[in-house]
């Protein structure tokens, strides 16, 4: 039987201790950390996502806005609510919720947040900071792949890594994070994707495989080598009559085939997903940190 590893669980801890931390601030006489969540129009997926983060804040005694803009907002006034935000001194942390409506180019409106509140680690500034192995932020999801591994002690150094999915948000930094020297690090990486010739076989030689792709089940059982770590980041829902909402959330491991064979496994729901709330609001900490005045 495999070990799960559970994200809810971990991620309680940490913003237990994050808790503290805050608490400590308030202490010092320290402004509390301020989250903004921008979110252009009304993506329900996006809406739900913003209420997870502004829950978490709360919880913490971190501050938090939801900027609501409306679905046909111009280039040029999201560029002036984003310059407001930026030049905001009570914010240390500023997101902008994707996806945006379509005639909005996300990596340009990326570079308009201020790095040093960057703290969904998207400005070419703190990727750039991330690839030589100096974060100024980690990217969320993929930090919170590697402290789950890494808490139930599954260090990656020197395992040979599958990662399938090659996003900006999660497969590429990941591959970064886990080949890179240091703490998390050191795995021999290998990125597959939607071009990948052989997936099966790719997977079958793998030490841990880290899916991140959003294909249902995609990983079966017969792909996964006995004793592999598997962690599933995928999310999607399947329509489940029995549910309140009308769906379920599954990712993209067939669990009941691969727990079987799997050393440890990250189950959907409940494995990566609070892992990324919980280095979010890490992360906010860190950018309170950056702007003492
Ligand atoms: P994306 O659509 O940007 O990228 C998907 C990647 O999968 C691409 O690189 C593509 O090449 C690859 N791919 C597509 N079909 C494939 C196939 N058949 N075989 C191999 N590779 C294939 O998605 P994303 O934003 O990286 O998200 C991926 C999944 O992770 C989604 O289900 C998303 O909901 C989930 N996600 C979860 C979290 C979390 O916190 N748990 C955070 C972000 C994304």
């Amino acid at each position: 039987m495999a070990v799960i590893l559970d994200g809810k669980s971990l991620s309680l801890k940490m913003r237990a201790d994050l808790k503290v931390k805050v608490s400590e601030r308030e202490a010092h006489g320290l402004p509390l950390p301020h989250l903004t969540a921008m979110q252009v129009g009304d993506n329900h997926a996006s809406t739900v996502y913003i209420k997870a983060k502004q829950n978490a804040c709360e919880e913490l005694g971190i501050g938090f806005n939801h900027y609501k803009l409306p679905e046909q907002t111009t280039r040029e006034e999201l560029r002036h609510a984003v310059k407001e935000v930026n030049e905001d001194r009570s914010v240390h942390g500023l997101l902008v919720q994707s996806p945006l409506p379509s005639h909005l180019d996300e990596i340009e409106v990326q570079r308009m947040v201020s790095p040093d509140k960057d703290v969904d680690c998207f400005h070419p500034e703190n990727v750039g900071l991330l690839y030589i192995g100096q974060p100024r932020f980690r990217p969320c999801t993929a930090a919170g792949v590697i402290e789950l591994m890494l808490a139930y002690g599954f260090n990656p150094a020197g395992k040979k890594a599958v990662i399938i999915g090659r996003s900006v948000i999660v497969g590429r930094p990941l591959a970064i994070m886990m080949m890179i020297k240091g703490r998390g690090g050191d795995a021999t990486v290998t990125v597959c994707h939607s071009r990948t010739q052989d997936l099966a076989k790719e997977c079958r030689s793998a030490d841990i495989i880290i899916p991140a792709v959003g294909v249902t089940e995609l990983v079966k059982g017969d792909w996964v080598k006995e004793g592999a770590v598997v962690v599933d980041v995928g999310i999607n829902r399947l329509p489940d009559a029995s549910k309140k909402l009308g769906y379920r959330l599954v990712g993209d491991v067939a669990f009941n085939e691969v727990e079987p064979k799997a050393a440890a496994i990250a189950p959907v729901p409940g494995g990566v997903g609070p892992m990324t709330v919980a280095i979010l609001m890490s992360n906010v900490m860190r950018a309170a940190g950056y702007q003492v005045d």
